[in-house]
């Protein structure tokens, strides 16, 4: 059962290499049992982050605690922790139970146990009987199980996974996903998994953070971080957005009346952004919060009449590029199989969002 004290607690983590600062003051809890993910561009600092917790890397200043006691100073092997690899690290002259076995061996573990305790993990990660077999018999998903067979037979308290999908085929990855969030609740162990694929990040993790620039931008659910991104970062790099630049022209509690460069009148209503007129702004919309609407609807919400420029069919949506008079594209998603199911280049339309749909942030100073 999984209890809701933190397995991992970060308090004021910060990494310094020389006068650059990788990790800025870091703070957060992941609970027990509970899939974290990490979500950054490249750079942003989350293998420094999370070398930190394994003990490879020494914070500058700050403080680790994982179940109530401080890893600072513990050496890497001391720490009630594992990591999987990108690439897996499977010892390609070992066999299956070999591998799996190893940390144990380390150990000293006795070695009718070891053969029981493998025997056991590779039935709960679904290969059962596979011990004398070789890696190179087994395909990239089935390695992927044993490696995370051969962190999960040491039972760590939390399971550190270091983009460990980025070198598999697409639909590879997607499979497992799926499989890796299966095995998490199989385990009920606590895994903090870095990624730069905000896919993977929203369909496995209970809570995500957000990482830029070494800083955790915001940490919360995925519906959250997808729904209400609490900054313009977050609001651009998860999931697809249009963006605008734009002057806020008239403010009347948190709707908001805004001129976007082009002069697109825009509606929005904005809890999380204090802005006043004449403030710059940058808004955000999904294309799936746009919707199309029956040209005489013209006085909807921030309807605007445009031209289809193009249908990008993409299994159960299209993804429709409108033009305004402007020349200002707007991205809109559509279901198949809605009314405008048969939409082509060319075709005239009215598209239309409510203003709570729309986020809005102050402008970035240059
Ligand atoms: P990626 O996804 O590309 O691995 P990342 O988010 O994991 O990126 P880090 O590898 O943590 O980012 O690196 C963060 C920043 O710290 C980068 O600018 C990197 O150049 C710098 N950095 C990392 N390790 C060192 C080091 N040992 N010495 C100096 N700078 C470093």
């Amino acid at each position: 059962m999984s209890d809701s004290h933190p397995d991992l607690i970060c308090r004021d983590l910060v990494k310094n290499f020389a006068d650059f600062r990788a990790v800025d003051n870091i703070n957060f809890e992941v609970p027990q049992g509970s899939f974290f993910s990490i979500l950054g561009p490249s750079g942003c600092g989350k293998t420094t982050l999370l070398r930190m917790i394994a003990g490879f890397q020494a914070p500058s200043s700050g403080d680790l605690i994982i179940k109530g006691k401080s890893m600072i100073g513990v050496a890497p092997n001391k720490r009630p922790v594992s990591m999987v690899f990108q690439h897996l690290a499977l010892f390609p002259t070992m066999n299956i139970g070999d591998n799996v076995g190893f940390g144990l061996r380390q150990r000293g573990v006795a070695k009718a146990q070891i053969k029981q305790r493998v025997g056991e993990v590779l039935e709960r990660v679904g290969l059962p009987g596979v011990e004398n077999r070789n890696v190179d018999q087994l395909s990239g998903g089935q390695r992927q199980r044993v490696a995370i067979a051969r962190c999960m037979v040491l039972e760590p308290d939390v399971l550190l996974l270091d983009e460990p999908l980025g070198a598999l085929d697409l639909k590879l990855r997607e499979h497992m996903k799926i499989e890796l969030k299966s095995l998490q609740a199989e385990f009920n162990t606590t895994f903090v998994y870095i990624t730069h694929d905000q896919s993977e990040a929203l369909v496995m993790s209970d809570n995500v953070a957000v990482m830029n620039h070494g800083k955790f931008e915001q940490v919360g659910t995925p519906y959250d971080i997808y729904h209400k991104p609490n900054t313009a970062f977050v609001a651009g790099f998860v999931g697809e957005a249009n963006e605008f630049s734009a002057r806020v022209s008239a403010v009347n509690g948190t709707r908001l009346t805004l001129t976007s460069q082009s002069g697109r009148e825009m509606t929005v209503e904005s809890t999380e952004a204090l802005l006043r007129q004449g403030d710059n702004a940058q808004v955000y919309l999904r294309p799936d919060a746009i919707e199309l609407l029956p040209l005489e609807n013209s006085n909807s919400e921030n309807a605007s009449p445009g031209v289809v420029d193009s249908v990008l069919f993409n299994g159960a949506n299209s993804l429709v590029t409108v033009k305004d008079s402007r020349g200002e594209l707007l991205k809109v998603a559509l279901p198949q199989t809605g009314d405008f199911a048969n939409l082509r280049r060319g075709d005239k339309v009215l598209t239309g969002w409510q203003a709570s749909q729309a986020r809005c942030y102050p402008a970035e100073e240059a």
